[in-house]
């Protein structure tokens, strides 16, 4: 059973826990719960699953990226909400952690408004939905029939090569949430350790341009990450 309403903080630093769990209290969530350590934050969710788990990376003898990939391996707890906390300086980190399938992260030091957004956000998406299907997406300037392979971008029919229809694709079904260069390259080339990270880029920049402005912008990037479709 999920509690509805809990939020799970899991961070060592006294202070930091504090100030989190004040400012959420301030937004509205009455339900807090912090624990100081990895495996703290996994004995909380098995005994209750929290509405949502504020995760720091840099935790002592269980990190913040092992707890996210052991609840990630768990059916019960695979689509729980995630939002990390990373230090700025922790790039491979935030990225390891985007790939084990955080939803979000926030990088310290943070301002208490934005965390309480970032917590709002993810809270109204819900849990992760399932692997998506192949579906058609219909967004305000981009309608992609993923089974159809077929494209339109403000009304007009885009003729995509197979490398950007699958770009586009997992960027879409992802929607919203960040992908690293190595996941798309992953996803989109399999493992080819021939290509390099560069074309993604390359691929993006003709996505874009093929899309035009309007579509082109929702393929926002994401310094020192990656890419993210937003709507
Ligand atoms: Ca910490």
């Amino acid at each position: 059973m999920t509690s509805a309403s809990r939020i799970l903080v899991v961070e060592d630093e006294a202070d930091i826990a504090g100030l989190i769990k004040h400012a959420l209290e301030r937004a509205g969530h009455s339900d807090v719960q912090v624990v100081g350590s990895g495996d703290a934050a996994l004995k909380a969710v098995a005994e209750q699953p929290p509405a949502l788990v504020i995760l720091d990376l840099n935790l002592p003898i269980v990190s913040g990226t092992d707890v996210c990939r052991l609840l990630r391996a768990q059916s019960e707890t695979a689509r729980l909400p995630i939002i990390m906390l990373t230090a700025r300086t922790g790039e491979s980190e935030r990225i390891a952690g985007l790939d084990l399938g955080a939803d979000d992260y926030i990088t310290k030091p943070f301002s208490l408004r934005e965390l309480a957004a970032r917590v709002r956000a993810v809270l109204r998406r819900g849990p992760r939905s399932a692997e998506a299907t192949p579906v058609v997406y219909r967004g305000a300037h981009l309608t992609a029939d993923f089974d159809a392979v077929s494209v339109q971008a403000e009304g007009r029919e885009v003729r995509l090569t197979r490398r950007e229809f699958e770009l586009l694709k997992c960027l879409v079904e992802n929607r919203n949430r960040v992908l690293s260069r190595d996941r798309l390259l992953q996803r989109v080339w399999g493992y080819d350790r021939e290509i390099e990270t560069r074309s993604v880029d390359v691929h993006v920049g003709r996505l874009r341009s093929k899309l035009g402005a309007a579509v082109g912008a929702q393929i926002e990037t994401v310094v020192g990450l990656g890419y993210r479709f937003v709507e």
